[in-house]
């Protein structure tokens, strides 16, 4: 892929018309019926029929595929707090990758709010526009309560990608290291740099999937958090350690896995020589990992890495998960995005990575030999059998739940479907 300059991705957004996405009309609009029928007097009649059946604005409206993307622009990729319309072309970006992956429509909205109560407010406010909600770079802590806020108050899929989609993209990879390595999930020693949204989400999820809390040592940036630290946040204070360990140096002594949510450059090679044998090494930190693919595995060629960037393998990259995983939950009208949804996508991702890459994805990333090793942990993002996969398995998770307004009953035609 040639490097990607200033001016050219400048002019990528400037182009024709400026930005990257646009609204299109779905049905017939040529002649003065059809406008009779898509504005007045002919669309008072589903008003009458949603007014009567509220359920009914799933029927006749475009809800039921319609994702809000929205943010207040606090946490924008590595930029930082950018304000609202700075953050724009990332939401509208991610309403392109939600279109052309799994056909889910976005509005991507930018809300001047800072304060967690009003922006709650404002989110529960426009919510029956949408069949589900994307929170985006939305700042830690902050985004812990809205997100908690709007689930207990929404009955659609309320989903901080920032969180969750990184927790299930790199807990596919950490099952499938587990795998190759022979390591069991119960038993390994966890060093998670970060204490930050994603950090967080993914300990959590981590946790659900079997790690022991106790073998949990987390570092945010003025160190280990354990017992010593006053200066906690609830969320931190979750992952306290009963370790007297103060160092991210320390920590990282005989430890199974390191993971990086943090900031580029913070491991040395002497920490990744210190983990134990085979050690699995996720440093995502973006757009510079906590360490690079090239020192990790000059320091120990027994490691299996991973990191943020798709010029190096095994890329934790979040759109393996939110197009798929929001298409499942739609397609079901789920309540919610439930931790069982999550899991289901994790280990979706991890099986698919073990099965026979085709020739159409080869083809893609211009390599001959895709097989599952420590190279190739999770698949890639161009795989055409993602929809498929991650979308039946959250559908399915949220009927087994509970939480599936609309269950599938014909998978078959169901999978049809998606690969349309
Ligand atoms: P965040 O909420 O701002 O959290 C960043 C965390 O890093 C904070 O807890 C911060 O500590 C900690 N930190 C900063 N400097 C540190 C240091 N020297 N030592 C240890 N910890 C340090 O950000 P986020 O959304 O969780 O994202 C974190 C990083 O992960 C970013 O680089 C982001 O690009 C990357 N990320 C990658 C992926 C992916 O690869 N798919 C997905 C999501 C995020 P304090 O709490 O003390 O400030
Ligand atoms: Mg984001």
């Amino acid at each position: 892929m040639p490097r990607i300059s200033r001016l050219d991705a400048l002019k990528y957004h400037e182009k024709n018309r400026p930005g990257k996405i646009e609204v299109v009309p779905t049905k017939p609009h040529n002649t003065q019926y059809d406008l009779s029928l898509a504005y007045t007097p002919g669309v008072a009649q589903p008003c009458i029929e949603i007014e009567k059946e509220p359920d009914n604005v799933y029927k006749y409206t475009a809800k039921g595929n319609l994702v809000a993307v929205i943010s207040n622009g606090t946490a924008v990729l590595g930029l930082g707090d950018i304000g609202p319309e700075a953050g724009k072309p990332v939401m509208e970006g991610k309403g392109l990758l939600f279109k052309i992956f799994a056909d889910v429509d976005v509005f991507d909205i930018e809300v001047n709010e800072k304060k967690p109560q009003k922006f709650i407010e404002v989110v529960k406010a426009i919510s029956p526009t949408f069949g589900g909600i994307n929170l985006e770079d939305i700042k830690a802590p902050e985004c812990f309560e809205i997100e908690a806020a709007l689930k207990k108050e929404l009955k659609i899929p309320v989903f901080h990608d920032d969180q969750h989609g990184t927790a299930i993209i790199s807990a596919a990879g950490l099952l499938n290291a587990l795998e190759l390595n022979g390591k069991s999930i119960e038993d390994i020693k966890v060093v998670i740099c970060g204490a930050g949204a994603a950090a967080i989400s993914c300990t959590r999820l981590y946790v659900s999937l079997g790690v022991n809390s106790e073998n949990v040592v987390m570092c945010d940036s003025k160190g280990v958090l354990n017992e010593g630290r006053t200066d906690l946040n609830p969320y931190k204070q979750e992952f306290v350690t009963k370790r007297k360990v103060n160092t991210l140096e320390e920590a990282m002594k005989g430890a199974d896995v390191f993971l990086g949510l943090s900031v580029g450059g913070l491991v040395s090679k002497k920490m990744i020589k210190s983990m134990a044998k085979d050690p699995i090494v996720f440093a995502m930190a973006n757009p510079n990992p906590e360490i690079s693919f090239e020192n990790a595995t000059a320091a120990r060629s027994d490691v299996i890495m991973a990191t943020g960037r798709s010029d190096y393998p095994n890329q934790i990259n979040n759109v393996l998960g939110f197009p798929f995983i929001f298409r499942g939950a739609l397609d079901v009208r789920a309540t919610q995005i439930n931790e069982e949804m999550k899991i289901a996508a994790a280990k979706a991702l991890a099986g698919l990575a073990k099965e026979y890459v085709p020739e159409i994805v080869a083809r893609a990333y211009n390599k001959q030999n895709i097989v599952f090793g420590r190279d190739y942990i999770i698949p890639k993002p161009l795989d055409p059998r993602l929809i498929i996969t991650v979308s039946t398995a959250v559908a399915k998770a949220a009927m087994d739940t509970g939480v599936a307004q609309n269950p599938i009953k014909n998978w078959t035609a169901y999978k049809q479907e998606l690969s349309n």
